[in-house]
């Protein structure tokens, strides 16, 4: 079977590839693992250089990369080229920081010399999703090839190209063929390369169901695993919180990348004393967003990427409003070609219901009111997922003081859930377990080495005698 490239816009097949066949996957892999010796060996600034080069790469062909995202996927063209600029930005970032991140660090025993060294493993597989096709990549790809790894990719079969030009970035910034490997296969063809014995470890991201047969193929084959999955990010305003700002902000927050991102805002919880009001805002904000065709520059929202994930978008809107919510705005998928969808919001959404309970993975607002803080902290916490929340109030103290008591991976107070190379990304419960970006990020795929020294007799130090 082969891959294809389909305009979700247009609903124009674009590209057909033929999947690699098993000699095609093993040469890939035969080069990611003969170049390892050659490349942990590299100096940072060895790798740093080609890294920066990768990043000036990306800004040289920003707007064909960018377009080739709007026509694989259907992201409009402005928020693609946002990405590419993010993945350049990325690479400068681990570039410039992956030495110090990795530092050798004392830790004072009774040895001569005691330390923790961050080591590379060897190949790592990456299994990624088509939402940010470059940014999944490079945030992986960027701290894994800076610690010493290889990388060989999987992308998702409807963003082949994507994926072939991301491999290009790596050939064309000079990187040895093999540090960076794209494979084009589906998700059948994933446990071999997952069983393969240099392969070291994989990292997934993706849907929750996805998460759990790489976690159980990773047990199987006793491989290091980071999953990075789904999310029903809470969006928490309280009675004291800038209303126009969280409305507005509200809106960016769900409907960005066509509602079709992880940490989007999916579940609104507003107190009970502000609800109409802020229902008022967020609407009117949500019904002047622009649908269009993506590849232009005024476009807020574009199409879905599939048509079986503008069905079950669909089915879980249609499903909601039987099952008791209210339909205030959108609700139903556009008429003519392209897998379009309005931007849709629900209100006196309860628990259970598909928008609440389950992940959507589109332009669906979900708004619940309570009564007090403390219920809202429990409704955002009452969900599978785990990976953002966003609360907002005019007391900063406060909403400190609450973000301890989200279950998340992260808390934004009055701000939008967004991923930043400086922050760790990642979830807990169905979203995932392991970290992407920052420092802890680029220590998932090394082995934590302890090196210990004691004098040349074998002779211990004496303990310090407060231990
Ligand atoms: P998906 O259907 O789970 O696919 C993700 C990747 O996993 C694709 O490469 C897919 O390959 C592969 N895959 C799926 N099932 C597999 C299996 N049984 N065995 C091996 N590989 C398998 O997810 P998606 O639709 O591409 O992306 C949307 C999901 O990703 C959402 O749930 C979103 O929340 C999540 N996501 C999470 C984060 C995060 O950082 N936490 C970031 C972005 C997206 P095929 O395409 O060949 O099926």
């Amino acid at each position: 079977m082969g891959l294809q490239s389909t305009n979700p816009a247009t609903e124009e097949v674009l590209a057909c590839f033929d999947e690699f066949t098993p000699a095609q996957i093993e040469q890939a892999l035969a080069e990611a693992a003969a170049t390892f010796p050659a490349w942990r060996r590299c100096t940072f600034a060895e790798r740093g250089e080609l890294m920066r080069r990768a990043a000036a790469y990306l800004r040289v062909y920003c707007h064909r990369f960018a377009r080739l995202i709007t026509l694989e996927m259907g992201k409009p063209i402005a928020q693609a080229e946002a990405e590419i600029e993010k993945c350049a930005w990325n690479c400068d970032f681990y570039a410039q920081h992956a030495e110090r991140f990795l530092a050798d660090q004392p830790v004072r025993t009774n040895a001569r010399s005691s330390y923790v060294a961050f080591e590379p493993l060897g190949v790592i597989l990456a299994v990624m999703p088509w939402n940010f096709p470059f940014w999944q990549v490079f945030r992986f790809a960027a701290p894994t090839l800076m610690a010493g790894n290889t990388a060989v990719l999987k992308h998702a079969s409807n963003v082949p190209q994507c994926a072939l030009a991301i491999e290009e970035v790596f050939q064309g910034a000079g990187f040895p063929p093999g540090a960076f490997r794209t494979l084009l296969v589906s998700a059948g063809a994933v446990e071999p390369i997952i069983a393969d014995p240099r392969v070291r470890a994989v990292t997934l991201t993706g849907s929750t169901g996805a998460g759990a047969r790489i976690g159980e193929l990773a047990g199987r084959y006793l491989k290091k695993s980071v999953l990075e999955l789904g999310g029903s990010d809470p969006f928490i305003v309280l009675e004291d919180a800038d209303l126009q700002a969280a409305a507005e902000l509200g809106v960016q927050a769900r409907f960005k990348n066509t509602g079709q991102s992880c940490s989007a805002a999916k579940r609104f919880i507003v107190v009970e004393a502000v609800a109409d009001e802020f229902e008022r805002r967020f609407v009117q904000a949500a019904a002047k967003l622009q649908m269009g065709d993506p590849l232009l520059r005024q476009t807020q929202l574009g199409p879905l990427a599939r048509p079986d994930l503008r069905d079950q978008l669909e089915r879980q809107v249609q499903t909601s409003v039987a099952q008791g919510a209210r339909l205030v705005l959108g609700g139903r998928r556009l008429d003519g070609r392209g897998y379009f969808f309005a931007p849709t919001v629900l209100s006196e959404v309860t628990r259970g219901i598909p928008v609440w309970q389950e992940e959507t993975f589109g332009p669906v607002a979900a708004l619940a009111r309570v009564s007090d803080t403390d219920e809202a902290i429990a409704l955002a916490n009452a969900s599978l997922f785990g990976l953002g929340a966003s609360l907002w109030t005019a007391d900063w103290k406060r909403g400190q003081r609450l973000a301890r008591q989200i279950e998340a991976g992260s808390v934004f107070v009055n701000g939008v859930v967004a991923s930043d190379p400086r922050l760790p990304f990642g979830g807990l419960k169905a979203s995932g377990h392991g970290r992407e970006l920052g420092e802890f990020g680029i220590r998932e795929f090394v082995n934590l080495k302890t090196i210990w020294i004691g004098p040349s007799g074998g002779q211990q130090v004496p303990r310090p005698s407060s231990e």
